[in-house]
């Protein structure tokens, strides 16, 4: 038989009547002082430590509780009697991180986690800024210039801020730290609140004579001016990352990014999908019919296309390779899709209306024709020039 398991109660230390917050206190106690991270190779404090742990599980959840009041260990004791489903709680397993989640978060506050003093040495912020470009400039690349105001490190003080001679003294409302820790009790236990201090705002320093030239702020401010090249078949709202031209570091940390985001402007012509455009080219529907040539404009300049006999309105020609270049391989570009639109003539001279005229009678769609000949003799006569008309007329 296994090693007879100790009472949960017992474990934490606390009554059978014990409450909620009663029973979270106890093993917070339990927990501090048994955890293997303050324990390391111990082995006996990882057995009181589990222990406790799993009787916390138990105790802190009121159906898990109300069974183990019950029916003791067996409760939870693969089906030997128990009230049925419970298996045992593995503390190797997911179950361990899911109790404990809550818990260590602020059982370790201000230690272990967020904890980090702000007088380590920290990377400066990132700048945002945008920048606008042509569609053009955008598939195939572009330099730009951007001013900017970026601070540097005051050369007098050597970004301390401190009159020369002087140096920053340690905060003492903080003792250096750049942080309070306020502990309260609350429903849930003892609660940690870290707030930045104050009096250093969290630098941990406090200047007590200002360095004359940066007025204490540790920075000269500066005016530059900062190429940015735009790599071909960059896509509207995608940014630049220039390293090292943001924010100054903090306490000998390396500078922040300059990342500028990148605005396309429209087309009038083109309109861009991922690496693809698309285009819609007008073409005379004498052209349509009997074939010829059109001229397409692409980011490459024209295109001479030659469009077949009998073209339908709204055709689709891929022009391969005449895209935008792929941001990861600029030797790869995407294609340009072109719709082909039959256009309506609108003003015609009388010469042109004539030749018209003459055509539809040729073509046999004449009105008299249409009112003469019988339904039959309408639907075999159905030429091109009438589904023409009904692609126009959509
Ligand atoms: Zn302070
Ligand atoms: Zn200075």
């Amino acid at each position: 038989m296994a090693e007879a398991k100790r009472d949960y109660y017992e474990v934490l230390g606390v009554g059978r009547d014990a409450d909620d917050a009663a029973i979270k206190k106890a093993y917070r106690v339990l927990a501090k002082k048994y955890h293997p991270d303050m324990n390391p190779g111990d082995k006996e404090a990882e057995k009181k430590f589990k222990e406790a742990s799993e009787a916390y599980a138990v105790l802190s959840d009121p159906e898990k509780r109300r069974q183990y009041d019950q029916f003791g260990h067996a409760a939870f004791e693969g089906g030997a009697g128990g009230a049925g489903g419970f298996s045992g709680f593995d503390f190797n397993g997911a179950d361990f991180s899911d109790i404990f989640g809550d818990i260590f978060g602020d059982l370790f506050g201000g230690g272990r986690r967020g904890g980090r003093a702000n007088n380590g040495p920290m990377k400066g912020a990132n700048i945002r800024k945008s920048i606008r470009i042509t569609f053009e400039e955008a598939v195939f690349g572009c330099e730009k210039e951007l001013d900017l105001i970026l601070k540097d490190p005051c050369e007098d003080c050597n970004g301390s801020g401190a009159k020369p001679g002087t140096s920053p003294e340690t905060c003492s409302k903080c003792g250096g730290r750049g942080q309070i820790v306020y502990t309260s009790q609350s429903f849930f236990g003892t609660v940690q609140n870290v707030q930045t201090c104050p009096s250093c705002g969290g630098s941990g320093k406090v200047i007590k004579e200002k360095c004359p030239k940066c007025s204490g702020t540790g920075y000269t401010s500066s005016r530059k001016r900062i190429k940015v090249s735009i790599p071909a078949g960059i896509d509207n709202g995608q940014s630049v990352r220039i390293r090292d031209k943001g924010e100054p570091g903090v306490n000998g940390g390396p500078r922040g990014d300059l990342l500028v985001e990148v605005n396309v402007s429209r087309h009038p012509v083109f309109q861009r999908q991922d690496v693809h455009i698309f285009s819609t080219v007008p073409i005379s529907f004498a052209v349509a019919a009997l074939g010829g040539d059109v001229r397409i404009p692409t980011v490459d300049g024209d295109v001479i296309y030659t469009v077949k006999a009998g073209t339908k309105t709204d055709t689709k020609v891929r022009l391969k390779g005449k895209g935008v270049p792929s941001l990861r391989n600029s030797q790869v570009r995407g294609d340009h899709y072109v719709t082909l639109v039959i256009q309506t003539p609108e003003r015609l001279s009388a010469e042109a209306k004539e030749a018209l005229r003459k055509f539809d009678e040729l073509t046999g769609n004449t009105l008299n024709q249409n009112i003469g000949g019988g339904e039959k003799e309408k639907k075999k006569k159905k030429g091109f020039m009438e589904k023409v008309k009904e692609a126009f007329e959509e």
